[in-house]
């Protein structure tokens, strides 16, 4: 809490923090009236404003937000640049050097009824276990980070329950260390279609079209048509950010996909 509201320059640490926020919450909440970037501006001393500026600096490096010619996001500092270069697919290291800076600013969790904890928090009493703790913490931001992307809705039916919806990985979480955190390894999904994913029941392919397996057209219900046929060669609702890498979808439809 040192720092000045009018020191316009930002940290390293800061810029980090400010990363790990912009990635797991949505981009259009990206505002100075989010709960969750008040809370990492009171933990840095600065104004809301300025820290819902600094989030949408980072929207300027995000290539999927450009391609969609979302403009107003051209004030970056070269050290935005850098941050962004250094964390962008090194997801594990975010999440590990945010929770390093948590710690040293002593942004201990806020205990609440609500389902998650705030993205600006480190757990109580983590000096034990730290690398299980760390795992944890790696699959909090991937979910948060999916989620946000798709705008908290399935990508094949928009279903928009926050409690039924998934981060569902496409290279499977437990052979992929290295994808397990990366937010291109997965997509937001209901609990019915993270499940029919998982089972190979269906798949996307790399032009992001639904498949869906043979199996599921045995069968003669009208809900399992509605539920699962009925989304078959469409394409799936795309994310705002973090778009699904192809070379995984491809391995998807060949290693988990029941032709
Ligand atoms: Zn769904």
């Amino acid at each position: 809490m040192t720092q000045s509201k009018y020191n316009t320059s930002w940290s390293r640490e800061e810029l980090i923090l400010a990363l790990y926020l912009y990635c797991q919450i949505p981009f259009a909440k990206t505002k100075a009236n989010n709960p969750e970037v008040i809370r990492l501006a009171q933990l840095l001393g600065r104004t809301p404003s300025s820290v819902a500026r600094k989030l949408g600096n980072f929207g300027a490096f995000d290539p999927l937000l450009s391609q969609r010619g979302i403009s107003g996001l051209t004030h970056f500092s070269k050290a935005d640049r850098e941050i962004w270069n250094k964390f962008y697919q090194r997801w594990d290291s975010l999440v590990a050097e945010s929770q390093q800076i948590l710690a040293d600013k002593h942004a201990e969790e806020v205990l609440s009824n609500q389902d998650e904890a705030p993205v600006i928090s480190r757990p109580l009493g983590t000096t034990e276990r730290e690398a299980t703790v760390l795992v944890r913490l790696g699959q909090a931001f991937f979910r948060r980070t999916v989620l946000s992307s798709y705008e908290y809705s399935c990508c094949v039916c928009e279903i928009d329950l926050p409690q039924l919806l998934v981060g569902s990985h496409i290279l499977p979480w437990s052979a992929n260390k290295e994808q397990r955190t990366d937010p291109q390894n997965g997509v937001c999904l209901c609990a019915l279609h993270d499940r029919a994913f998982d089972r190979g029941l269906t798949s996307i392919n790399q032009s992001f079209e639904i498949m869906v397996s043979s199996k599921v057209s045995a069968s003669r219900k009208e809900f399992t048509k509605a539920a699962l046929l009925s989304f078959c060669n469409q394409k799936i609702q795309m994310p705002r950010r973090f778009a699904p890498n192809p070379e995984y979808l491809d391995w998807h439809v060949k290693n988990v996909f029941q032709n």
